[in-house]
């Protein structure tokens, strides 16, 4: 087992003062601060922040099976990774 801290993913490195997540498969979309976050939960990979987010925002595909790719949700950091802030 090798784990890479330097490139694990975690809120404290979300290049970004706002989360935004949407999702959509869902139609859903959610704003959060990023200092509020961690004032309020702590520091957290984004993978499972992002499953906590969606769960919270109460979408129906979060627990469809790993497997069935076509149902299961679609939530994404939507401020993130795309090119722009
Ligand atoms: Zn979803």
């Amino acid at each position: 087992m090798t784990i890479t801290p330097s490139t694990k993913a975690v809120l404290s490195r979300y290049p970004a003062a706002k989360i935004i997540v949407t999702c959509e498969k869902c139609g859903m979309r959610a704003k959060y601060d990023k200092a509020e976050m961690l004032a309020a939960g702590g520091d957290r990979a984004l993978t499972l922040l992002l499953e906590e987010i969606a769960r919270h925002k109460g979408c129906q595909r979060i627990d469809a099976k790993p497997f069935d790719v076509k149902n299961i949700c679609g939530a994404i950091y939507a401020n993130i990774g795309g090119g722009c802030d």
